[in-house]
This record gives structure tokens, sequence and C-alpha cells, in this order.
């Protein structure tokens, strides 16, 4: 056993070692302090939790998050996710892989279980867990995914399908719609028209969009559409596929914004999951200005999330990330005002990722967990039930 773990331990340094050489440098300027103050957010009383907003930021680990302070807010400023007052860690490696992709890691968010990555809260036997989402939507509650993805990528796919493989999105398409789900907001229109339109990811004639509106869902794909819509259930698609880093629109705060509008309106509560997904796009890419740009459109949700908590009393906001991308580190710049932001991978990394909480009992996400664990807090705290479960 131990000769095992320190050959684990060994691939791991080598892996590491061979990288290292290949170091891609970026460099970030460090803006100017910001002028305006930013202000921490309190610890509050436990008491009922009636909603979650649960926030991922794909592959965002504390070298996004930092250097996103220093170009965006500068040394002494802080992001809206730096003012959160409770802080811990999550360890993400998936159950094949020490490594985690988005798949599995947010299976360990949604079924609080262990799964390959690729699998969609589906587990390695072949078995579907449970999610939090699917607990809350049997409580009465309203439930919610946004996205700057397509809606049905690896994230917020695993809190309302289950299937084996990630990559059939056209499946996962299908398998939304009697998912419960009041609020679908993102990319991925292809997903979602039949073969014969331009742009079409699917292998058929369906036309999910004609389908979601015949089940009571109002479909938009623009930001004024959305704002003006009144219905309960909204499918936005806001793009063929994922949605533009550069002039997005909506923007990740306006979409989250909406979902909580609808979501709200439930007296029984809701649960809400919200993925700033281009982190790790930006990671993948080793693009720092495209990591800045999307840390600044994440912490403006986050902000989103926060305002609606600190007003309700009854939520509780957790924000964390399903693994790092890039190997993203902080270097030695040219002058106190600048740094080299340099990259190890062009894949995820197994370090662990920072967590952020606030609301009700945000306390107990403090210290180090397993990725399985948070999921497991999360429906216990909000009274949703105990996880994992493995559906019949
Ligand atoms: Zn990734």
């Amino acid at each position: 056993m131990r000769f095992l773990l320190s050959l684990i331990l060994m691939s791991f340094f080598l892996t590491f070692a061979s990288k290292a050489q290949e170091l891609k440098l970026d460099t970030i300027s460090v803006q100017l302090p910001s002028l305006e103050k930013t202000e921490k957010y309190p610890l509050v009383a436990d008491g009922p939790i009636k909603n979650v907003i649960f926030i991922i930021g794909d592959g965002t680990g504390l070298a996004q998050l930092y250097s996103g302070q220093l170009n965006l807010v500068g040394k002494d400023g802080r992001l809206v996710v730096q003012n959160m007052p409770v802080t811990g860690f999550s360890i993400t490696h998936a159950a094949n892989r020490l490594v985690t992709d988005s798949a599995a890691g947010a299976t360990a968010y949604s079924c609080g279980a262990k799964t390959n990555n690729g699998m969609i809260a589906y587990l390695p036997e072949g078995e579907h867990c449970r999610t939090v989402l699917e607990l809350a939507e049997a409580q009465g509650k309203s439930t919610g995914l946004v996205a700057t993805s397509t809606i049905t990528h690896a994230t917020p796919a695993s809190y309302a399908a289950h299937i084996d493989a990630r990559s059939k999105q056209p499946e996962i398409a299908v398998q939304y719609l009697n998912s419960g789900v009041e609020v679908f907001l993102g990319g991925g229109r292809e997903f979602f028209i039949p073969q014969s339109e331009e742009n079409s990811s699917r292998k058929d004639d369906r036309n999910l969009i004609d389908e979601f509106t015949a089940n009571g869902y109002e479909f938009v794909e623009n930001v004024t559409t959305m704002k003006a819509s009144d219905s309960e259930k909204i499918l936005g698609l806001f793009s063929a596929a994922g949605m533009p880093s550069e002039n997005r629109t909506p923007t990740l705060a306006e979409m989250s914004q909406k979902a909580i509008d609808v979501l709200s309106t439930n007296e029984n509560g809701f649960f809400l999951m919200i993925e700033g997904s281009q982190i790790d796009w930006a990671g993948h890419d080793n693009n720092a200005t495209y990591a800045m740009r999307e840390v600044k459109d994440f912490d403006a949700a986050v902000k989103t999330a926060l305002d609606f908590a600190v007003e309700d009393g009854e939520t509780l906001v957790v924000v964390t990330a399903d693994h790092e991308t890039g190997g993203m580190t902080l270097q030695y710049g040219n002058s106190s005002e600048e740094m080299e932001i340099a990259w190890s991978t062009g894949y995820h990394t197994g370090v662990p990722v920072p967590v952020m909480a606030y609301g009700p009992h945000a306390v107990e996400f403090t210290g180090w967990h397993d990725n399985t664990e948070i999921g497991i807090l999360v429906a216990q705290l909000a009274g949703l039930g105990t996880l994992p479960q493995i559906i019949e």
C-alpha cells in the first residue's frame, strides 16, 4: 500500500517535472487600487435554509481568483468572492483519476458521490445517483441551471441528467425535458434544434425547443426577451454553442438575476446552480486575458447571488470550483505593477480548490472537505435529504 502510494506520488512528480520545462508565460498588469471600498459580508446566525445557490467556477483555483483580483481591482482591492465570510478547500479527485474532469467533479457536488471522469450523475457500476437538485424538486422547490457553456455541458448536466458520457449532449437535452427544472439559461441551441436546421448538432429531427414550449416553457434567445419574460418556466439559449466571452449578452450576472427572480416566487424555496464555465476554457487555452475577463463575469454573478441572499436571510450561497485548470502560477514580474502568469499544463490539475460560503450554516464549509462531502453537506444543511442515493 505504501509502495503504491509512493508510486502514485512519484508519477505525479515526474509528470510535473516534465511539464515544468515547458511553462508558457503571459504577463498580467496590476490595476491601481480600486477607489470603491469593498465590504466584507458578515457571518449570519444559523437558521433554516430555504434556498441554495451553488456557484461553480469551472477550473477556478486560487491563482485564477488572485490574479483576477490584482488585474481587476488591484493589490488592495478585493473581489466580491473574496469578501465572503467563510473559506475552505475542496479536494477534487475522481473515482478513477487523481485529476478530475468536470463531469466527475460536478457529480461529486450534485450526488455526493465519486465517479469516473466523463460520467454525469452516473456511477462506475452503471447506477444513477440522485442529485441535490432532484431532492429539491421532490420537495416542491423550484430549480434552475445557469451556465456560459452549452447548458447541456458536463457541470449543469450533472444536476439534471444521468448518462455514462458527457459527450452525449443531444441526449442530455432530451433528459432535461422531463427533469422538472424550471429555468435553463445558457448556450447550446445546437443540441435542441433538428438536424435539418443550420448549426444543429443533433442526429435526429426532434425540435426540443418546440417540445419544451409544449411543456410550458417560454423560449428566449436574447437578453431583452429574457428580461421581459414573465413565465414561471424558461428555456434561454443565447448561442448555438458555448456563449461568446467578449461582449457576452446576457452576462452570467444577468442570467443569474433572472433565474433568482423566477425561482424565488416559489414559497417552498429553490435550488439554483450557476456555473462560470469558461474560466476553465481560458485555462485550457493558457490565456490569462481570457481568464481575467471570465473571472470578472463570474464575480459579478457571485455579487448577484449574495445581494439576494443578504436581503433574503434564508439563502445559503456556496462558491467553489470543480478543479483547477492550467496549473496557473504567478511569477516574479518586471516591475512592482506587473507579474508573469505561467501555466504548467493545458489540462486540469489536482490542486485542491477554494470554497467560499455565506448564509445560515455557512461555517460548516470551513476547513478541508472532500468534494463529495460538500455535496452531502449542502443537501443535509438545507434539509433536502441524505446523499448519496442510488436511483432504482
Ligand atoms: Zn476543463
